[in-house]
């Protein structure tokens, strides 16, 4: 597909970011190309509708890059968008989940009336690493008693192992690094 090879050449390696020893995969230049940000969209709403029957809501992993292709997705598949956010952001009711990062540790939160039990969501952000952001988002949606359908992300670092770690959930990635 040449939209994968698209969104390839818009993303770049920084090494020693944000601390020595990361290799951080930088994602802004898609956004940048609005050919590479509508095949990123077009990709991920293709594979929700060819693979699940019916969608409530798509809600973001953390600040703040889920939230980039998040909303933009949420408007093809006709449904709502719901954030998820650090600790301390969110007005009204909460609940909320500690995490690990794959440099640091932080909380996460929803808006406890975001989404309602039984509601089939998808999950979203930009990249997956450790896994431990969209483990959290995880288990916030158990809390508050959605059905996870799957888990989409543009980047997916193979090696930290972060899609085995969300089983039984699935994790559909458009990019693939070592
Ligand atoms: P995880 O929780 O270890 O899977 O890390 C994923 C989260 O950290 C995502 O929300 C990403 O935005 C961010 N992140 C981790 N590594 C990178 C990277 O190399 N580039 C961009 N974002 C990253």
């Amino acid at each position: 597909d040449c939209r994968l090879k698209l969104i390839e050449s818009r993303v770049r390696a920084f090494p020693d970011f944000p601390k020595k020893g990361i290799l951080f995969r930088d994602i802004c230049p898609i956004l940048k190309d609005p050919e590479a940000l509508l095949a990123v969209t077009s990709l991920f709403e293709e594979y929700v509708k060819d693979k699940f029957q019916q969608v409530d809501l798509v809600v973001a992993g953390l600040d703040a890059r889920g939230f980039l292709f998040g909303p933009l997705l949420a408007q093809r598949l006709g449904v709502g968008f719901v954030l998820v956010r650090k600790k301390g952001k969110l007005p009204g009711a909460t609940v909320s989940v500690a995490y690990d990062l794959e440099y640091g540790k932080a909380e996460a939160e929803i808006q406890a009336d975001a989404v309602s039990p039984g509601q089939k969501v998808i999950l979203i952000d930009d990249l997956l690493a450790t896994g431990g952001t969209l483990f959290a988002a995880c288990a916030l949606m158990r809390q508050l008693k959605a059905e996870v359908l799957g888990c989409l992300v543009a980047v997916e670092l193979k090696d930290l192992n972060g899609a085995d770690k969300l089983k039984p959930h699935s994790v559909y990635s458009l990019l693939q690094y070592e």
